[in-house]
């Protein structure tokens, strides 16, 4: 059985004033136990409110119109709080800010530490002072920081040993699904390849599973096993991150997103625009919403929804690379 399953996913913010915004729409998503995933888009393409949807950590005025996040078969979404407080120990994803966010600036690591091992104590366990120092020089020790690391404040810090504490945390509870939510987005080139090697090492050695949120696909395709490509809320490309350099068949918006981050092992490197506007959340448009962006664009595409086509082990929601639809093979497909 998949440790994850999302199945029609619709998610909409409502807010008091504004526009109502559909950011994710009618996604499915299956993880198998023990693969690490990474998602990736632009700015806006829905990729955090789905990491917040998969740990039910939403907050209005987010809204989730339809759909189930089955987390070892159990619908997550219609969880009790006190349920939902039970399975996270042990079980339930923790999503993982980037930045200060995930942290309390003016509570030293050990008493963040022992706040979240108190909240979710299990029968018979006891956190007092020296339960919680022993517990959190483990886990400093996992991420590769020193146990005095435990009487620092937030600010004392540097961003990347911050974002250290940040997985600590996030493993003090064993979880068995991690959402990384832009990990190393805000952190200097050099600090972000070590937090993501730790992050990597980890996964293999404790053998989570692992969703990594990124808009940067070459931290993705570097890191993960599988990639997913968010556009306008929903995935138009599934496929595992080692064949994606190679791969005949993309998404164009895929093959845009390529063009966009460099290749740390290229020896040139030619940054492109991803060129035209990002979509327009707040209204429905018939067909595919990369179609006004995309040089391929055919009649069908401005008609008609793509759904993810299967062709070995890569998925494609695109009438023009896996053409599905009667009309479809109507059209002139062009191909590069
Ligand atoms: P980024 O790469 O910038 O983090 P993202 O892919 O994580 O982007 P989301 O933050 O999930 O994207 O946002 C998806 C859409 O939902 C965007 O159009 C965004 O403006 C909108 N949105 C997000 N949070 C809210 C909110 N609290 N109220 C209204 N709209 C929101
Ligand atoms: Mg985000």
């Amino acid at each position: 059985m998949p440790i994850l399953e999302i199945e029609g996913l619709n998610v909409c913010y409502r807010p008091e004033r504004g526009v109502r915004i559909s950011a994710v729409r009618d996604l499915d998503i299956s993880l198998e136990r023990g693969e690490f995933v990474g998602i990736v888009g632009e700015s806006g393409s829905g990729k955090s409110t789905l990491g917040f949807a998969i740990t039910r950590m939403l907050r209005p005025p987010a809204v989730i119109e339809s759909g189930a996040v089955k987390f070892k078969g159990t619908n997550i979404l219609e969880l009790t709080g006190s349920e939902l407080r039970n399975q996270r120990r042990g079980g339930l994803a923790l999503v993982l800010q980037s930045g200060m966010n995930a942290l309390n600036p003016v509570r030293s690591i050990s008493k963040q530490l022992g706040d979240v091992l108190k909240a979710h104590s299990q029968k018979g366990e006891h956190w007092g002072r020296s339960e919680v120092r022993a517990r959190g020089g483990e886990l400093l020790s996992m991420v590769e920081l020193d146990s005095e690391v435990l009487d620092r404040y937030p600010h004392e810090l540097s961003g990347g040993m911050r974002q250290r504490v940040a997985i600590a945390l996030a493993l003090s509870l064993e979880p068995e699904l991690v959402v990384f939510d832009e990990p190393t987005t805000a952190l200097d080139v050099i600090v972000q390849a070590s937090v993501m090697e730790t992050i990597k090492s980890l996964q293999r050695s404790r053998g989570f599973t692992a969703i990594l949120i990124s808009h940067d696909m070459s931290v993705v395709l570097d890191a993960t096993d599988r990639t997913l490509v968010m556009y306008a809320g929903r995935v138009v490309e599934d496929q595992p991150s080692k064949t994606v350099a190679s791969a005949g068949i993309h998404h164009p918006y895929t093959e845009a997103l390529m063009k966009c981050y460099a290749d740390p092992r290229a020896d040139k490197v030619e940054l492109q625009d991803i060129g035209g506007t990002p979509p327009d959340l707040s209204i429905e448009v018939a067909g595919c919403s990369f179609a006004p962006r995309c040089s391929f664009a055919s009649k069908v595409c401005f008609l008609e929804t793509p759904s993810l086509v299967r062709s070995e082990l890569i998925q494609v929601a695109c009438h023009v690379r896996l053409p599905v639809s009667p009309m479809a093979k109507e059209v002139k497909v062009v191909r590069n």
